[in-house]
């Protein structure tokens, strides 16, 4: 049986979150600018946040979270990705809620409480450590190579990240280090927690990108002589890449949740836009050439809401949904740029203007096509397995 019906609960906490969005958040954007809001400000949106009842749908209830279901996840964070402030005031934004996740996953009640707690109480950020400067991990994971080794007291790590999102100002970081050699590269990397005032971890400095609007921008990150407890280690030793399947499944699958949010906001403004302007004697609206480009948008943002919806579904029914989030993942990356595209046409000068989000938009969510996972490298993965599948049934092409 296939099932669409939104719960009501989850039909009440949707309208709710899109109100508070609306009410709270819409009418600071302009403000707030280009870059990312200030810590404070975040704090006190939290609040409202909580007050509203919409604080943390992914969250644990023992940490003040709704405890929902993928599913309803998805629909939350929609609601909330409305306005680039919606994921930080839920407490949903990137790389936290990814790290939130993997941390409820595999981190000892211990290290749960000591970073886990905080983090999804909101009163720190944290960051992940995976890609390095060439010739290190980029899109191919396995050419790690920050290395961590065993001490008389725990381990030392050394080496170099980059496009660490949120370093700046981050209370700890979540480390990938190679930890033992393997010939594929595909093993022997383990994660480690590393204090930010560890005297061995330097944010080295903030990269200047496309996109503004993360807390802690995106920083190259040293790791020299960095000492660490056996505490420190993240699950088992050498299990590192598992683990961070086990965090980027449901982590791209909530960028695309968010994204879609800010891709449905562009397309209303293009509308709204289109509905009222006028040129060669007729509404945008009716003009073929822009009609169609928002029809395509619709089209695009149903097929790629769907998508979600399915992924999400398999994850609640405890699969990897591997395949799926990849396709989603690519699907949506793509699909929300080109709304966003098109919406920016739509609205004409305006579109590029600081006076409507969509310029905004436009450079936030370009870089998703990049970040977990290229859509080349998805592509390629998406393919390996039709090949595998095929090989495997022992079909023969006719
Ligand atoms: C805004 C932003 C935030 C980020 N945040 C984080 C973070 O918090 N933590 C973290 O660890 N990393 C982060 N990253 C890094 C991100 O995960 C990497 O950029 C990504 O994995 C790609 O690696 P790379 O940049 O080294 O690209 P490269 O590996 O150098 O690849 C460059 C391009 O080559 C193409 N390509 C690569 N392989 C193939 C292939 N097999 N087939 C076809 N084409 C291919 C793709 O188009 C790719 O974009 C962030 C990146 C960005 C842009």
């Amino acid at each position: 049986m296939i099932e669409f019906e939104v719960p009501q609960e989850v039909v009440e906490l949707r309208d709710r979150t899109r109100a508070f969005v609306d009410r709270e958040l819409v009418p600071l954007e302009a403000a707030v600018g280009m870059g990312p809001p200030d810590p404070q400000l975040v704090a006190e949106l939290r609040a409202k946040a909580r007050a509203a009842g919409v604080y943390g749908p992914h969250l644990p209830r023992q940490y003040g979270g709704l405890e929902m279901d993928w599913r309803s996840v998805a629909v939350l964070f929609e609601a909330a990705g409305r306005s680039l402030l919606g994921p930080l005031a839920i407490n949903g934004a990137a790389p936290d809620e990814g790290n939130m996740h993997l941390l409820h996953e595999v981190a000892t009640a211990g290290q749960q409480e000591r970073y886990l707690r905080p983090l999804a109480e909101g009163t720190i950020r944290s960051c992940f450590a995976m890609t390095e400067p060439p010739p290190g991990a980029g899109s191919d994971p396995s050419m790690l190579r920050t290395r961590a080794s065993r001490t008389a007291h725990g381990w030392v790590i050394q080496g170099e990240k980059w496009f660490i999102s949120g370093a700046d100002g981050a209370a700890f970081a979540i480390c990938m280090a190679r930890t033992s050699d393997d010939p594929t590269g595909w093993r022997g990397a383990t994660m480690f927690l590393v204090d930010a005032t560890n005297p061995g971890m330097r944010v080295k400095h903030t990269i200047d990108t496309l996109d503004h609007a993360t807390p802690g921008g995106h920083c190259a990150v040293v790791f020299d002589s960095c000492e660490v407890g056996d505490d420190a280690v993240l699950g088992e030793v050498d299990e590192g890449f598992r683990y961070a399947q086990l965090r980027l499944a449901p982590a791209r699958l909530t960028h695309c949740m968010r994204w879609l949010g800010v891709a449905t906001r562009a397309l209303e403004i293009a509308i709204g836009y289109a509905a009222e302007r006028s040129s060669f004697g007729r509404q945008l609206s009716e003009q073929q050439g822009v009609a169609f480009q928002l029809a395509d948008a619709e089209i695009e943002l149903h097929a790629a809401r769907l998508m979600i919806w399915h992924t999400a579904w398999l994850l609640d029914h405890g699969q990897n949904a591997r395949h799926e989030s990849s396709m989603a993942k690519t699907f949506v990356a793509e699909a929300v740029f080109r709304t966003v595209d098109r919406a920016l046409q739509v609205c004409g000068s305006l579109g590029v203007s600081n006076h409507i989000p969509l310029a905004t938009f436009l450079r936030e969510s370009r870089p998703f096509r990049i970040y977990d996972g290229p859509s080349e490298v998805h592509r390629m993965a998406i393919a390996a397995r039709l090949f595998r599948r095929f090989r495997a049934s022992g079909d023969k092409a006719t």
